[in-house]
């Protein structure tokens, strides 16, 4: 086939391109603020650049349409069932664009099967959560957080209405602090609540899967009482477009309507056309890093945070951690410091997350840089 750009492609292009590239080279020398893993190398899948991949529909179901990657996807898939504990022959999940579009089809499962409940989350949960509560028209009940960033349970037990089924988000990895709530306290405090209609949805964007994999058992998955876990797929795993996965029951999937259609797959997802390319990429993560790797490099940057926090302390900057957390925790730097490193700033505080791809070499210039700006104080 020739193709439709080849013909027009200049020497400006060529330009353009070239230092587009230069500016993402230079960004990525100092990116320490935002939890995205960049030591990726998906190069092997480049090929599949070349094809038109669209996995539109059930991803058990292929489409009329020959060009996807549905068979990479329900692996994608088996691989985080079975990582989330999740029931063997009675899942389902699918491939999105990412965690925003995975709590928003898990609040939506969870509406289907209590259509009267309130949603319960920590005012940490990610800003999705009250976006898609919105969408979805149900009512919303925001919680408060302990010092931690850890939802606090008394709160809900007291904000908790015993008269109605009670849908809860567990954050598992809160955006600014890494704070893991804990299902198996929530589920206690549902109980106390006298509630037995409840769906809760664990929001594992970021820290999901090293926390399954973690050596103390942080209770969050099916097996601890989860009726639905997601992760995103450019956090911890990168990826070079932003993605999803969402795992639910069958049982509570099959509840919803799928609109009839001429594609020849259920509309069993939020859109149409979905992203082809992006179940390889996940697929290859876990095929080549797996398990095993994954969790050394969780051990790297768990590491590398201790690390940096126990320098800034030295320095009497005031910092602190999450137990296991990649994020640390510091009074916001000086304007220079804080705009070279890229750091996001919420009440005076900002975080640097030792995600992996971060190396001692980038720890080390951005504790000297914080020495300097101390000294100069
Ligand atoms: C990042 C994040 C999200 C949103 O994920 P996107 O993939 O950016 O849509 C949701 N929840 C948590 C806990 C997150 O960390």
């Amino acid at each position: 086939m020739t193709s439709a750009q080849g013909a027009f492609f200049d020497a400006a292009t060529a330009e353009r391109l070239q230092s587009f590239n230069d500016l993402l080279t230079h960004d990525y020398a100092t990116f320490l603020g935002f939890p995205a893993a960049l030591d990726f190398d998906y190069s092997p899948l480049i090929p599949f650049t070349q094809y038109f991949l669209n996995n539109i529909g059930d991803p058990y179901v292929n489409a009329f349409l020959g060009t996807h990657t549905k068979t990479f996807e329900r692996e994608v898939i088996a691989f985080f069932a079975d990582l989330f504990r999740a029931p063997k022959d009675s899942h389902w999940g699918y491939v999105t664009n990412g965690s925003s579009e995975c709590n928003l089809y898990a609040l939506y499962v969870a509406r289907q099967k209590y259509p009267q409940a309130q949603v319960y989350y920590s005012v940490a949960a990610h800003y999705s959560v009250p976006k898609n509560v919105h969408l979805l028209g149900v009512r919303g009940v925001p919680v408060a957080t302990q010092q931690s960033g850890e939802m606090d349970y008394d709160d809900l037990r007291a904000k908790l209405d015993p008269a109605l089924p009670a849908i809860i988000v567990a954050t598992i990895g809160t955006t600014m602090t890494e704070a893991k709530d804990n299902v198996a306290t929530i589920k206690d405090t549902l109980s106390s609540a006298g509630i037995s209609d409840f769906f809760i949805h664990a929001d594992a964007a970021l820290a999901g899967i090293y926390v399954a994999l973690g050596e103390s058992h942080h209770p969050f998955d099916f097996v601890d009482g989860a009726d639905s876990v997601n992760i995103s797929g450019h956090k911890f795993i990168g990826c070079p477009t932003p993605c999803g996965v969402i795992i639910v029951r069958k049982e509570d999937k099959e509840r919803l309507q799928a609109a009839n259609n001429y594609t020849g797959s259920p509309d069993s997802t939020i859109t149409g056309s979905r992203n082809g390319q992006t179940p390889l990429f996940l697929w290859y993560a876990i095929t080549t890093v797996g398990r095993e790797g994954f969790l050394r490099r969780a051990q790297v940057g768990q590491r590398l945070a201790a690390d940096a926090l126990a320098r800034l302390r030295a320095l009497g900057w005031e910092a602190w951690r999450n137990p296991d957390a990649l994020t640390v925790m510091l009074k916001t730097p000086p304007a220079p410091v804080a705009k070279k490193w890229q750091l996001a700033t919420a009440d005076g505080w900002s975080h640097i997350i030792c995600m992996p791809g971060v190396t001692q070499e980038k720890i080390n210039e951005f504790i000297e840089d914080m020495g300097a700006a101390n000294s100069d104080e």
